[in-house]
C-alpha cells in the first residue's frame, strides 16, 4: 500500500466526461489500497475567463487581494464536481481548498510561495479511508486571505503535498504521455524521455516545453520528490520520470526548446569605462527584472554597447530602467527588440563536448537561419534568432540530433 499524490490539470478535467475519466483513473488506484491524494487545477479555460470578467470590472487591474480571491474560485469549482463523480461511482471522496489542506504561503498575492503544508486535515481524510481532493494554486497568508500560487501553480501544489507527506508516488497528469524532445505537435520526430534529471526539466521548463511549471520542478529536486508525468488520456501508459540522474546517459542532448517571451535591449555608445556594465543591471535588478543572456560589444572609438536579453513583459520596464541612467551615462540610444525568440538544446554534460554547439550551429546555418546572440552553460546552449524562423530553428536543430 503506497500513499500516491495524482494532480490533474485544467484540461483533464475540462467537462464532465473528462472528470468522470480523471474519477475512474483515481479510483484504479483507490481500489487497489492506496491512499490516494488528489490536486486539481481549474476546469479547462476557467482562470482565463475569471481574469476577463475582473477585467470588465476594472481594466486598469483590481488589487491583488480581489484578485486572487476571484481566481481561488475556479479550483473549487473542479474539485467538488471531482468529489461528487468520485461518490456517484460509489466511493468515498472528501473536496478540500488550499487553506483546509493546511497551504501556508507567505503574503505575496497572484504569485505567493507555499511555506508549508500542515497535513493533519489531509491525513485525517485518509484515515476515514477517503478519497481527498484539494484545491491546487492556493493557499492562505498569515492575514488569514486567500492567495494563488501564480499561473500552472497546481503542480507545485502537488510536489509540496508529495514533500509534506513523503508520498511514494507523484504523478503529474496532463493531455501529453511524457516530456518530449521537441513538442511532438510541430516536431513529428520528437522522442519521450523515459527519465529526465531536475535540471535538464528545469531548463525545458523554463524554456518553454510548458508539461511542468518550473516551480515545481525547484521544489521537487529540493525536497528530491521523484515525479511522473503521465497522460489522463492514456493512463496506463508509462510516463516520463524526473528525478536525480548521477550517471551520465548516453544521449547527451535531451531536448530542444524555444522561447517567444523574450527581448533584447541594445544600450548603444557607452562609454568604454569601469563601472559601467554595474550601474546598468544594478538599475535593472533594482526593477526586479531577471536579465538573461549578456552581450558587451568590443570596443571602439572609446565607446561600446551592451545588449541584454528580459522576459518580454518587462521589456518597456527595462528599457525605462536604462533610459533613466542616460543623465550620468550619455550613451547613444536604447533600443529594443521583441520579435526574437530564444531556442535552446539542453542536455547534461554539455561542457566537455566541444562538437555539440558547432553541430547546433550547423544545422541553422543548413536552415538558412542568422543567429543574433548565443549563451553557453553546463547544461544548456542557447542561441537567439527571428521569431519568424522559430519553429523552423526548432525542428532543423532537432532533427541534426535526433533524425
Ligand atoms: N488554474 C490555474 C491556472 O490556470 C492553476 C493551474 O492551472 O495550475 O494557472
Ligand atoms: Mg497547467
Amino acid at each position: 500500500m503506497s500513499l500516491i499524490v495524482k494532480k490533474f490539470g485544467g484540461s483533464s478535467v475540462a467537462n464532465a466526461e473528462k472528470v468522470f475519466n480523471v474519477a475512474n483513473i483515481i479510483i484504479e488506484d483507490y481500489k487497489k489500497g492506496n491512499d490516494v491524494v488528489v490536486v486539481v487545477s481549474a476546469q479547462g479555460d476557467t482562470t482565463d475567463d475569471l481574469i476577463d470578467k475582473a477585467k470588465e470590472i476594472n481594466p486598469n487591474g483590481p488589487s491583488k487581494r480581489e484578485m486572487d480571491m476571484l481566481l481561488s474560485a475556479g479550483e473549487q469549482i473542479s474539485i467538488s464536481l471531482l468529489a461528487m463523480a468520485i461518490e456517484k461511482l460509489g466511493y468515498p471522496a472528501v473536496s478540500l481548498l488550499g487553506w483546509q489542506a493546511g497551504f501556508q504561503t507567505d503574503s505575496h498575492y497572484s504569485i505567493a510561495r507555499i511555506k508549508k503544508v500542515e497535513s493533519e486535515r489531509i491525513r485525517a481524510e485518509i484515515a476515514k479511508k477517503h478519497i481527498v481532493i484539494v484545491a491546487g494554486f492556493q493557499g492562505l497568508n498569515k492575514y488569514d486571505d486567500i492567495t494563488t500560487l501564480g499561473r500552472g501553480g497546481s503542480d507545485t501544489s502537488a510536489v509540496a503535498i508529495a514533500a509534506s507527506m513523503k508520498a511514494d508516488l507523484c504523478q503529474i497528469y496532463t493531455d501529453v504521455d511524457g516530456v518530449y524532445s521537441a513538442d511532438p505537435r510541430k516536431v513529428p520526430s520528437a522522442v519521450k524521455m523515459d527519465e529526465i534529471s531536475y535540471d535538464e526539466m528545469l531548463e525545458l521548463a523554463t524554456l518553454g516545453a510548458q508539461v511542468l511549471n518550473n516551480r515545481s520542478v525547484e521544489m521537487a529536486k529540493k525536497y528530491n520528490v521523484e515525479l511522473e508525468v503521465r497522460s489522463s488520456l492514456e493512463p496506463t501508459k508509462r510516463g516520463t520520470i524526473v528525478k536525480e540522474i548521477t550517471k551520465m546517459e548516453k544521449t547527451l542532448i535531451k531536448g530542444v526548446a524555444k522561447d517567444n517571451n523574450v527581448a533584447s535591449i541594445s544600450v548603444v555608445g557607452l562609454k568604454d569605462s569601469p563601472g559601467i556594465a554595474f550601474k546598468i543591471f544594478n538599475k535593472v535588478a533594482q526593477s526586479k527584472i531577471n536579465v538573461d543572456i549578456i552581450l558587451q560589444s568590443i570596443g571602439r572609438d572609446g565607446t561600446k554597447d551592451i545588449t541584454f536579453t528580459v522576459p518580454e513583459s518587462d521589456a518597456e520596464a527595462a528599457v525605462a530602467a536604462v533610459n533613466e541612467l542616460n543623465d550620468s551615462l550619455n550613451f547613444q540610444t536604447v533600443t529594443c527588440d521583441t520579435s526574437i525568440t530564444k531556442v535552446s538544446i539542453v542536455g547534461a554534460g554539455m561542457e566537455s563536448n566541444p562538437g555539440i554547439a558547432s553541430k547546433m550551429f550547423e544545422a541553422l546555418s543548413d536552415a538558412g537561419i542568422n543567429i543574433h546572440m548565443i549563451s553557453t552553460s553546463e547544461i544548456k546552449i542557447s542561441v537567439l534568432i527571428n521569431e519568424k524562423y522559430a519553429d523552423a530553428a526548432v525542428l532543423a536543430v532537432h532533427d541534426k540530433f535526433f533524425a
